[in-house]
């Protein structure tokens, strides 16, 4: 059990979320270890709000399915499956705020668990002004690019968000190639002209992705730098 106490400045909670998440899988390899710090510490000025209210965060070991871990059986058996990098689950009941993470995928993907992250921070950080602001920037860039609509990130204005930080944050962080997610449309001509949507990792270099997401949308990467600027305080 790790306590906050008055006082303690962001670096104590990087500590905190460490002991936290590493006491639940103490057996966890190093890799591992340096792919979670390196993937909070970009959070670092978030983390004792998100300590505070109640948000924790649990790796999901390679052998283990995310429905066999505490509590979480109730999480869909859909989770189990490889598309899956990692969810956030808010158990109403117990009040508990968790982003689970693949072992895998925190280590492949350096920006899964920023993406868990985000989610986060759109449920416990954001204003409902903030909310209702990124809704619009959503609805209006679901509305300009439809050629787009069927990535993973513009299923709900709370991914777009998510992956969006994600992304922003990566580009910071990592000046390495990381693997884009992107949907591919394959004509299936089966009576009627239907469609048949396949799913496919494509490299891309950090660089592009961020030119991705200011030519996708320009007022979420203004609205990011800007919380930036007043260092991620969003309230
Ligand atoms: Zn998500």
């Amino acid at each position: 059990m790790v306590t906050y106490e008055n006082g303690s400045e962001p670096a104590d909670y990087l500590r905190c979320f460490e002991s936290d998440t590493f006491g639940c899988y103490p057996c966890a390899p190093a890799d591992v270890r340096e792919a979670f710090m390196e993937s909070i510490k970009v959070f670092e000025n978030n983390l004792p709000d998100l300590w505070r209210k109640g948000f924790r965060i649990w790796i999901v070991p390679q052998s283990t399915k995310v429905t066999d871990m505490p509590g979480c059986s109730g999480a869909g058996s859909e989770c189990n499956d490889d598309r899956y990098r990692g969810l956030y689950l808010w158990n109403r009941r117990e009040n508990r705020k968790l982003a689970l993470i693949k072992e895998k995928d925190l280590k492949q993907r350096r920006n899964a668990l920023k993406h868990e992250i985000g989610h986060a921070i759109w449920h416990l950080l954001l204003t409902n002004s903030d909310r209702g602001y990124l809704k619009k920037v959503y609805k209006r860039e679901k509305r300009e690019n439809p050629d787009r609509n069927r990535d993973y990130r513009m299923s709900n204005p709370g991914e777009f968000f998510a992956d969006s930080l994600a992304y922003y944050h990566t580009f910071h962080t990592e000046p390495k190639v990381i693997e884009v997610r992107e949907y591919v449309v394959e004509p299936f001509i089966f009576g009627t002209n239907a469609v048949h949507i396949r799913e496919v990792m494509k490299e891309g270099s950090l660089e592009p992705t961020k030119k991705t997401l200011e030519s996708l949308n320009p007022e979420m990467l203004s609205y990011l730098e800007e919380k930036e600027r007043k260092g991620w305080k969003w309230r």
